[in-house]
């Protein structure tokens, strides 16, 4: 089976192929195309070459096509992207203005480009389907909720291949298995010993998912991907009424305030500096106390998600690290972790030192609670979740 992930921005195309089964899948090549005007030509050249080097015979020879899609209002899972999703992405475009456009006009020119391929969506919101109506509701008028207001997540393809993989790394193959027919099969009950991992998605865009047997029971993004957490440059959680008291008092319009809650707010608006922990790291070293804030928040956000789910789930058995801060940044899991040891989790603090990009048991020999580091991967993800689809929907 091959297989063609396309990721899509509004001016940039980068595709992945990968070929064999879902347990097998190989990449086999890569490219990407910045600039694109021509959505339906930048298609074609990208077809050409992967024929030219021979990766495929012709564009026949690909079976499908998977989308990570960011968000709709009333699509999510991994589903057939059809003329539905598309005007779905189209109309909930406001709350993922960088994303759903790119996708809608996407998926359309590669319908036209590649008629016999299957076309599949997998929602950034997939993972969260099953999470309580307590966790997903926000308490606001109902009107509100039917516009659209709820809590969606994100980094869905993220945390649910963290789920999978953290349950075959502790020897839960019944686990494993439920998560890997989530969206094929669906949410079914589920009578084994339970499992509960916290995943910590912590890159560019961070966020921290409870995981109850394979399923998210709730996740620190909530409508948009502003929430939650500091991001790199977006604000994260904020009072709401944060917004109208600095329209009144610093005279900014709505637009003004929206750009600077997605654009100097997060880790850069702490720091004033930098929204790359690398450089704040740096600055930290330096002496420099607004980087010192800007970091400590960030721990701070990491350890009051970690802590609530822990929580709700009454326990814990993995914590889980992914993704560009999660995999490399040996300091802030070891302040992640700090002073947890009465609670059943202790860091080996040299294999977390030593530990960056690969997949690694990091907690101490001792430690009830194991911590991982799970590298993120997510076009394989995609490919992934695009195979079981096809698979069961022959
Ligand atoms: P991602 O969004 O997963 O690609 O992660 C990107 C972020 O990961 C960057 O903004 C950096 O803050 C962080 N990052 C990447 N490499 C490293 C590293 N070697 N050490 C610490 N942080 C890193």
């Amino acid at each position: 089976m091959k297989i063609l992930v396309a990721n899509l921005g509004s001016t940039s195309f980068k595709y992945s192929l990968y070929n064999g089964d879902e347990s097998s899948l190989s990449l086999v090549a890569r490219g990407g195309y910045e600039r694109v005007t021509d959505y339906g030509a930048t298609i074609r050249d990208a077809l050409s070459s992967m024929q030219a080097e021979g990766h495929i015979d012709s564009v026949d020879s690909i079976d499908a096509v998977g989308f990570k899609t960011v968000l709709g209002f009333e699509k999510t899972g991994c589903v057939a992207a059809d003329e539905s999703v598309v005007a779905d992405l189209r109309a909930s475009a406001e709350l993922a203005p960088a994303h759903n456009p790119a996708y809608a006009n996407g998926i359309e020119q590669f319908a036209k480009e590649m008629p016999k391929a299957q076309l599949v969506a997998l929602y950034e919101t997939a993972f969260y389907q099953w999470a309580s109506a307590a966790s997903r509701r926000y308490a606001v008028p109902k009107a509100w909720y039917e516009a659209g207001v709820r809590r969606n997540g994100f980094h869905g393809a993220s945390h649910k291949f963290v789920a999978e993989r953290s349950a075959e790394l502790l020897g839960r193959e019944d686990v494993a298995d439920r998560v890997r027919n989530l969206y094929v099969g669906g949410h079914e009950s589920f009578e084994g010993q339970p499992l509960r991992v916290v995943s910590c998605h912590l890159g560019g865009s961070s966020s921290v998912t409870g995981i109850k047997n394979g399923v998210a029971i709730d996740t620190s993004m909530g409508l948009s991907p502003q929430s939650g957490l500091p991001q790199n440059n977006r604000v994260g959680d904020l009072d709401s009424m944060a917004v109208t008291y600095v329209m009144k008092k610093l005279g900014l319009s709505i637009e003004e305030v929206e750009r600077q809650l997605t654009k100097e707010s997060g880790l850069l608006g702490l720091s004033g500096k930098s929204n790359d922990v690398r450089d704040i790291w740096e600055a930290v070293e330096a002496g420099d106390k607004d980087a010192e804030l800007a970091l400590d928040s960030l721990v701070y956000g990491i350890r009051q998600y970690v802590g609530s789910y822990m929580f709700q789930l009454g326990g814990l058995d993995a914590l889980v690290f992914t993704a560009g801060i999660g995999e490399n940044d040996t300091g802030v899991r070891e302040r992640v972790c700090q002073g947890l040891e009465d609670l059943g989790l202790k860091l080996d603090l040299e294999k977390n030192a030593n530990t960056r990009g690969e997949e690694t048991c990091i907690s101490a020999e001792d430690s009830r609670i194991k911590v991982y580091v799970i590298p993120a991967n997510e076009e394989l993800v995609i490919a992934r979740e695009t195979s079981r689809f096809l698979s069961h929907n022959k």
